[in-house]
């Protein structure tokens, strides 16, 4: 499916709930300000095609099954979307399934956020990811109504969001490494994915070209914690600010024993998923990795990182591959975290939206936008 159809076509669920509309009905409906009164939800799927194939500890991937939502009122619109690695346990069928059981036209007031959530809960215990596309798209329309961006909304200072990371893993061809690597010359720290064998070769590469300060995110792939001390002793020699879940999510005893001896901050990714994980996480991690497709979207995630600092903890905020949709709403939440991990829209060669950019190493907010700050790419 390519963008051009998706703007053209309309939701491909036949439930009562899902009213299609299509962009060319929206300029209508703008045009002749219709006061329908009610939130439309729409989505198609939108498989992300990654510039490199990604090579996780436990498999490789070169594309990403996404799926692309909207919310319209009164003609404004709401974008969000849905990605799905295949680790999180959720896939098109089950994204697809469970927005098609989502009905917003029982709400009247678009900011009963709240019971929106209370309401996406009720429907199913997890699809976190389809709840983030509703959760994000009904972001961006209650930001737009209100004709702020959230950062602004909740009383951040954008100059305060942290350099971002970019992410390169091991690749046996050492062209598309070197390759990866050069990509990596605009950004002030770069996160190293290891936890497959080769991890000291891949820094190793690195360092031959550049100084920049990494962090290294062993995606649970470190199965002793004596080796996985051994690594953080070694990585604190090069340069790196923290790693990011050394060990299966399992081993909180054994991360906890880490934590202790480690002369980096642990920090965790794949244990946690949302708000009350993160109480869990506080005795054997340093910090917390919070994205929106665990999270169920921004509404939690702003709740996460405010428990988090309360907590004393480190807040690091990732993405998965995603468009600019995702990951620019995930920007809005950046002066609340010590790093950023928004790299997702940067990983893929078919975004669909203009949004958050790289400048200096930063993510920037895009400061004029209201709502999430992202423009659909014209055809
Ligand atoms: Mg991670």
């Amino acid at each position: 499916m390519n963008r051009r159809n998706f703007l053209r076509t309309t939701a491909i669920g036949a439930a009562m709930a899902v009213t299609p509309l299509s962009f060319s009905a929206l300029g209508q409906a703008t045009r002749n300000t219709v006061k329908s009164g009610r939130m439309r939800l729409t989505f198609e799927p939108y498989e992300l095609k990654l510039k490199h194939a990604f090579n996780l500890a436990r498999n490789q991937r070169t594309s990403t099954p996404g799926v692309q939502v909207r919310i319209d009122l009164d003609g404004i619109t709401g974008y969000g979307e849905a990605s799905m690695p295949p680790y999180l346990g959720e896939n098109v069928e089950s994204v697809t399934g469970f927005l098609s059981q989502v009905d917003l036209t029982q709400f009247a007031d678009p900011f009963r956020v709240k019971d929106i959530h209370e309401y996406l809960e009720s429907i199913a215990p997890n699809n976190r990811a389809a709840k983030a596309s509703v959760d994000i798209a009904l972001h961006d329309l209650l930001g737009k109504i209100m004709n702020q961006p959230w950062y602004k909304i909740w009383g951040l200072n954008p100059d305060k969001a942290p350099d971002t990371s970019y992410t390169i893993s091991y690749n046996a061809d050492p062209d598309e490494m070197n390759a990866e690597i050069e990509e990596t010359a605009p950004f002030k720290i770069v996160k190293v994915k290891m936890g497959v064998g080769h991890d000291k070769e891949l820094v190793r590469a690195l360092r031959a070209v550049s100084a920049v300060p990494i962090c290294v995110d062993a995606n649970q792939g470190w199965t002793s914690k004596e080796h996985a001390l051994e690594m953080c002793n070694w990585l604190a020699e090069q340069n790196c600010r923290f790693v990011e879940q050394p060990m299966p999510k399992e081993m909180i005893d054994e991360t906890a024993w880490l934590r202790e001896r480690s002369p980096l901050p642990i920090i965790a990714d794949e244990f946690l998923q949302r708000l009350p994980d993160v109480r869990k996480a506080a005795g054997a991690y340093d910090g917390i990795n919070i994205k929106l497709m665990k999270s169920t979207g921004l509404h939690e995630a702003h709740q996460m990182a405010e428990l988090a600092r309360a907590l004393g903890m480190k807040v690091m905020l990732g993405c998965m591959t995603e468009t600019s949709c995702a990951v620019t709403a995930a920007a809005q939440l950046s002066p609340m975290v010590d790093w950023a991990d928004l790299d997702g829209n940067l990983l893929i060669a078919n975004d669909i939206f203009d949004g958050t950019k790289i400048v200096d190493g930063k993510v920037t907010i895009p400061s004029d936008r209201p709502g999430i700050g992202v423009i659909p790419l014209k055809a």
